[in-house]
């Protein structure tokens, strides 16, 4: 396509993620070629191709961390390491005939309801303008880092870089390694470069709660057996489901059930840390569940290395040679790794987005974002949001969310073509009475009441990020357009 060209089309997906691609196989399966995906990357992919610092998987499970429909009996491991979750991602775009409707190298700087042709005009930064009725986002909501705003982080002379952003022509072998962070990404970074390392401090505000990961290789027998006899995996998958689904009665109904998984965390620690202060430096002061419960088998083996240090004094600035924490000390290093995160709560919004009447969809998300199910949006005609606000897991795989909210769509879509709607949009009182009733759910979870701050509140306090609730409520609600809660035109 030429720069500057205008492209209609039937509709248009942002994101070739996980969430984008899902739908977009789901819409070729119901019929539909008229669309196109645009990806401002240049290859697919979404976080697991931004996400290849050493060390980095999955951690739910494999058989479950796949599409329903696309089964992949070739699985290595239990959870996928990223070289081969990127490699089924690949391998599905090319199953179900996406590469056609892929673009690639396409940033979405803004997309703007046209009431009079109703149809979304979106521009990109190459000039480019897409139109269609219908406007997708699958954007995902772990795309924009977190630098911490630490006085003096630009003057550190050697490398620095973002886990998400990792630079692998710097050679870590040998060299003086700061990791700042202890979260998901921090404990799957720290064993992988430990061993590699002279020194490696690693710099933790708060300690993450981690339990047993018990991680291994799929052995070839069991591969064969999956690819004889596809039920057996399907079998193990919804095994896998019920059994993370249990895990959220702890996060939102009977939070006692956290103390056992409390008790069998510190059983972990204790065996592979035998140091007590160290052991008391790596204990979490708030209650599981609040931040995201961590899998891991060899974490707290790599922080008791004789070259690895635990620091929990607070950083109080970075200097050209070093970090210097609070209590004076001056940590020096040769390369600083931040693992500290995503904007995830904060500017949700992933780019200008403009509803009926010019409304500002960054505007009406300052507070925190507010939308029905996840999925669609007051004042935001035929657009629909794949991982959308309050749609986020703290204990199941968000593929099975996004495939729910795909079958939402699908019934939309399904639902204008039979009316023959040219727009639907939530009613204003529906979204709120839905965002009241699940800001009330959230009161009392762990996440409001354990006790600590993490990405799924933003700075007003508020959890705009997690479904409050078991993942087959959501997909009951998501089953089905319900035409009475739309105006539709
Ligand atoms: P994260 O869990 O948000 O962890 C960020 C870390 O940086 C935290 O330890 C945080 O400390 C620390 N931090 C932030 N600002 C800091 C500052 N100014 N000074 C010192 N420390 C600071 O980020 P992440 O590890 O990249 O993971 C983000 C999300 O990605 C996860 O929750 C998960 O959903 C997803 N993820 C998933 C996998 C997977 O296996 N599926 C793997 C990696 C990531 P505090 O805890 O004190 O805030």
């Amino acid at each position: 396509m030429n720069a500057n060209s205008v492209h209609k089309t039937g509709i248009i997906i942002v994101g070739a993620g996980f969430a984008g691609t899902g739908m977009a196989i789901k819409l070729r399966k119901s019929g539909r070629e008229d669309f196109v995906v645009l990806e401002r990357a240049e290859t697919i992919g979404g976080t697991w191709r931004e996400n290849h610092y050493p060390g980095a998987a999955c951690d739910i499970k494999s058989y479950l961390y796949s599409y329903s429909f696309a089964p992949w009996p070739e699985w290595n491991y239990l959870y996928g390491h990223q070289e081969q979750i990127l490699e089924y991602h690949q391998h599905c775009i090319r199953a179900y005939g996406l590469e056609p409707h892929i673009r690639c190298s396409e940033n979405v700087q803004s997309a703007e309801w046209d009431e009079t042709n109703g149809e979304w005009e979106v521009n990109t930064t190459a000039g480019n303008v897409y139109r269609a009725p219908v406007f997708i986002t699958g954007t995902g909501p772990l795309n924009k880092v977190n630098f911490p705003a630490i006085p003096g982080r630009g003057s550190f002379a050697g490398p620095a870089f973002h886990t998400a952003q990792w630079n692998h022509e710097v050679d870590l072998t040998g060299k003086r390694v700061a990791v700042i962070g202890t979260g998901a990404s921090a404990i799957q970074v720290v064993p992988a470069i430990a061993p590699e390392v002279r020194n490696l401090k690693v710099f933790q505000r708060s300690a993450p709660w981690i339990i047993h990961r018990g991680d291994h290789p799929i052995s070839e027998k069991r591969k064969a057996r999956y690819r004889k006899n596809p039920f057996w995996q399907k079998f193990h998958r919804e095994r896998i489901y019920w059994q993370n689904e249990f895990t959220a009665l702890g996060f939102v109904k009977f939070p006692g059930i956290m103390k056992i998984g409390q008790k069998l965390a510190l059983r972990n620690l204790k065996k592979a840390i035998p140091d007590p202060e160290l052991r008391r430096k790596a204990t979490p002061g708030y209650r599981m569940g609040c931040k995201r419960v961590l899998r891991s088998d060899d974490y707290f083996s790599a922080l008791a290395r004789e070259n690895v240090d635990l620091i929990t004094e607070g950083i109080q600035e970075i200097l050209p040679r070093g970090i210097r924490t609070a209590d004076g000390q001056v940590h020096e290093v040769d390369v600083v790794i931040y693992a500290t995160g995503f904007e995830a709560s904060e500017n949700m919004a992933p780019f200008e987005m403009k509803g009926r009447e010019g409304i500002s969809l960054k505007e009406i998300w300052k507070n925190g974002g507010e939308s029905y199910l996840g999925t669609v949006i007051h004042g935001f005609p035929n657009a629909f949001t794949v991982i959308g606000p309050n749609t986020g897991l703290g204990h199941n795989s968000m593929i099975h969310i996004i495939e729910s909210q795909v079958s939402f769509v699908l019934s939309a879509l399904a639902q204008m073509k039979q009316n023959r709607w040219k727009s639907v949009e939530v009613k204003k009182q529906v979204q709120d009475a839905y965002n009241q009733k699940i800001q009330q759910r959230l009161h009392n979870t762990v996440w409001e009441t354990g006790g600590c701050m993490s990405w799924y509140l933003n700075s007003n306090g508020k959890n705009t990020t997690l479904w409050p609730g078991f993942t087959f409520e959501f997909r009951r609600k998501t089953k089905k357009m319900k035409a009475e809660e739309f105006l539709t035109k």
